[in-house]
C-alpha cells in the first residue's frame, strides 16, 4: 500500500465495526495516525492493534458515547492532548431501526437523533474549529441513500440521514473560505452489523442482496477521495442514478418505492 497518509491524523467515529472499522484500517494502511472512537473499548483496542500493525504509527482509542455531549467534550480534550492537528474527520458512527414511525419507541428516536445527527454536529463543531485554526482539513459525514430516497419503515432513520446531508451541504459553504472540505458519503445497503439492529427480521437484507456493498469497498472509495473536492459519494452507481431520478419524478418514485422497496 502507499504511504500517502504518513504523518496525517485521521479521526474515525464508529471505528469499532463495519465501515468505520474498514476506513480506520484503510487509513492506517496508507501510514496514517488513526484516532478511533465508538463505545466498545475492547473492539476499539482490537482495531487499534490491527491499525498499528499496518501503519507502525501511533494509534489512539477514546471510548465515547456520541449521544452524550459531555463525553464528546472529553474525547475532544483527549484528542488535543495527543495531537495538535486533525487532517481528516470521518463521522461514521450511527444506527438505524426499521419500524413504522408511529410504532417506534420515542426514546429510541431521540437517541437515534442524538447519535446520528446531534452528536455528529457537536463533534464536528469542535474539530471544525481546530481545522479553521489549521486552515486545512476535511470532514466526511455519513449520510445514506435513505436520506435521499424514501422507503417505508425508516422515517426516523431517513430523517436523521437527510439532516446529515443538508447539515453537510451548508457546512461545506461555511468552511470553504477556511480551506476546509466537506464530503458526504451516502451508501445503499452495506454488509455490516448495522442490520443486526436495523433489520431484526432479516427481511430487508434478503430483499436487497443484489445491491449489498462490501464495507471494505466503501472504505476504499472514501479513503481514495481524502483531500479531494468531491461533495458527495453516492454508492452504488445504480442507486445514485435512482436518487437523481427520484428528485426529478418524485410521484412516480413514491409508487415505485412502495411497489419494490417496502418488503422490510
Ligand atoms: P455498524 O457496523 O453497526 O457500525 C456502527 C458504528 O457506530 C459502530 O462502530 C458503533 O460502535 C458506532 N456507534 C453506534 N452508536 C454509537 C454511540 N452511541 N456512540 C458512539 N458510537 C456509536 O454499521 P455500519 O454499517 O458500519 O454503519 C456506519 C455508518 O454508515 C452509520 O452512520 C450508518 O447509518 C451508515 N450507513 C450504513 C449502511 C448499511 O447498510 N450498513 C447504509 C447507509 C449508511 P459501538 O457500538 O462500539 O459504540
Amino acid at each position: 500500500m502507499s504511504d500517502s497518509l504518513r504523518n496525517k491524523v485521521v479521526v474515525v467515529t464508529g471505528a469499532s465495526s463495519g465501515i468505520g472499522h474498514s476506513i480506520a484500517l484503510g487509513s492506517a494502511g496508507r501510514g496514517a495516525t488513526v484516532i478511533l472512537i465508538a463505545r466498545d473499548e475492547n473492539k476499539l483496542n482490537k482495531v487499534a492493534a490491527e491499525a498499528h500493525e499496518l501503519s507502525g504509527a501511533p494509534t489512539y482509542v477514546f471510548p465515547t458515547d456520541l449521544s452524550s455531549s459531555d463525553q464528546i467534550d472529553a474525547a475532544f480534550k483527549q484528542i488535543i492532548a495527543v495531537t495538535k492537528h486533525v487532517d481528516y474527520l470521518v463521522n461514521c458512527a450511527g444506527f438505524g431501526k426499521f419500524e413504522n414511525f408511529v410504532e417506534m419507541d420515542r426514546r429510541e428516536v431521540t437517541v437515534m437523533f442524538q447519535v446520528n445527527v446531534l452528536g455528529l454536529m457537536y463533534f464536528t463543531r469542535l474539530i471544525g474549529r481546530l481545522m479553521i485554526d489549521q486552515k486545512t482539513g476535511q470532514i466526511i459525514n455519513f449520510g445514506s441513500m435513505a436520506g435521499k430516497v424514501p422507503t417505508v419503515k425508516s422515517a426516523a432513520y431517513s430523517a436523521s440521514k437527510a439532516a446529515v446531508i443538508q447539515f453537510s451541504n451548508v457546512l461545506r459553504l461555511e468552511l470553504k473560505p477556511f480551506g476546509i472540505k466537506v464530503m458526504t458519503v451516502n451508501p445503499g445497503p452495506v454488509y455490516t452489523n448495522f442490520f443486526n439492529i436495523a433489520d431484526k427480521s432479516g427481511n430487508y437484507v434478503k430483499n436487497v442482496q443484489k445491491f449489498m456493498l462490501d464495507p471494505d469497498d466503501v472504505a476504499w472509495q472514501v479513503v481514495h477521495f481524502f483531500g479531494s473536492n468531491k461533495r458527495e459519494l453516492n454508492l452504488p452507481m445504480s442507486l445514485a442514478v435512482l436518487a437523481k431520478l427520484y428528485n426529478l419524478f418524485p410521484a412516480i418514485g413514491d409508487q415505485l418505492s412502495i411497489k419494490f422497496a417496502s418488503r422490510k
